[in-house]
């Protein structure tokens, strides 16, 4: 077996490698991201401090509501009483009801104002609740799916490393420096295939006496364009 199909082999296993190890950072990224989760959390606050504001506001346009009712009532309770007999006394009461009536109209439609803001901020802040229950779970899936892979991958990984353990042993110490050296410079990839008489990396074209040579010689041959092994295979 020559040294090229051997760095050949190794690149391979090595490629398979990269992409478990990118996968894998990927899925760690994923796990770490809340931000779906964070951002229903923080409506279901916001919504429940919308609510928790309009109900308060409700509970005094209730309290409005019923002190003017008392003092209409007292007022009333003057007037028919029986206790007040001067007629501009009681027409000045009978004026003072009329008008405390009239701004219970008004304070009656701010309680049902104040009243509606309530039912719709409820709608509001349950449906963030529902929704928060559904990322949630969405997630409890996704993570399940995972951490599935992630085991899947760095099982796979494992015997990727003992075969890349038995594909690099018979290489030269020299070569292996070489590809590891290469690797480095050319994003990941150290050994391109010749497929149609071109690099497979860079889509260079080789000459004919390249192309032999690169084909038969034991020594390593190189991409003229992008100075990676070539393995004509
Ligand atoms: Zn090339």
């Amino acid at each position: 077996m020559n040294q090229a199909f051997q760095l050949y082999r190794l690149q391979q296993v090595d490629s398979q490698l990269d992409q478990a190890h990118a996968r894998l950072r990927e899925i760690d990224s994923i796990l770490k991201n809340d931000v779906a989760i964070r951002e229903a959390e923080e409506e279901v606050k916001k919504t429940t401090q919308d609510l928790d504001g309009a109900k308060k506001e409700l509970r005094k346009a209730e309290e409005n509501t019923k002190n003017q009712r008392q003092k209409i009532k007292n007022t009333d309770d003057q007037l028919y009483g029986g206790k007040v007999r001067n007629p501009k006394e009681l027409q000045d009461l009978q004026k003072e009801s009329e008008a405390l009536g009239r701004y219970l109209g008004v304070l009656e439609e701010r309680q049902l104002e104040a009243m509606m803001v309530v039912e719709d901020l409820t709608q509001t802040f349950e449906n963030a609740e529902k929704k928060l229950q559904e990322v949630r779970a969405h997630q409890i899936e996704q993570h399940a799916a995972l951490l599935g892979e992630r085991r899947q991958i760095t099982q796979q990984a494992k015997q990727w490393l003992a075969e890349r353990q038995a594909v690099s042993s018979p290489i030269s110490e020299t070569n292996i420096a070489h590809y590891d050296h290469l690797r480095k410079r050319r994003a990941g990839i150290a050994v391109a295939k010749v497929t149609e008489k071109s690099c497979s990396a860079c889509g260079t074209e080789l000459s004919t006496a390249h192309f032999q040579m690169a084909l038969v010689s034991k020594d390593l041959h190189h991409c003229e364009s992008c100075g990676r092994i070539l393995y004509a295979g």
